[in-house]
């Protein structure tokens, strides 16, 4: 789900020959998109606050999506200024250098069980 600059760069690295193709939602600038749950779509990325427009995407997961889908939240600018459930998210990854005032460079995660074994099992195939 993409509402400004970090979103859209997501969904541009996921635009290669190694996955299907993404299924790129573009809200208007200043709005906030919507996920529509598919049933082969395994992976639901957006950003929890998109800084380049101020749209904050609340942490969680969509009605009818796969069990098996994973959620990814770019909590880069939220992460100690947002309060969110973290059993609705997958991965929850932030750079602590905007609220919490850290050297640039540092990147932490929650990593949920299921996103952990997707990890274990693409490392594998790799
Ligand atoms: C700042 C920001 C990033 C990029 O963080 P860097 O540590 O500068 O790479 C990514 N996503 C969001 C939502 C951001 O605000």
């Amino acid at each position: 789900m993409v509402h400004g600059e970090f979103g859209g760069k997501f969904a541009k690295i996921l635009d290669t020959p190694w996955l299907a193709a993404p299924t790129v939602i573009n809200a208007e600038p200043g709005t906030r998109g919507e996920f529509a749950p598919e049933a082969d779509v395994d992976l639901y990325v957006y950003p929890h606050n998109e800084t380049s427009t101020g749209v904050v995407t609340h942490v969680h997961r969509p009605a009818g999506i796969s069990s098996d889908a994973l959620m990814l939240t770019d909590a880069t600018s939220a992460a100690g200024g947002i309060d969110f459930d973290p059993t609705l998210t997958d991965v929850y990854y932030f750079a602590p250098q905007k609220n919490l005032a850290s050297d640039g460079g540092l990147w932490l995660a929650l990593v949920s069980p299921k996103a952990i074994e997707r990890i274990e099992k693409c490392a594998r195939i790799g």
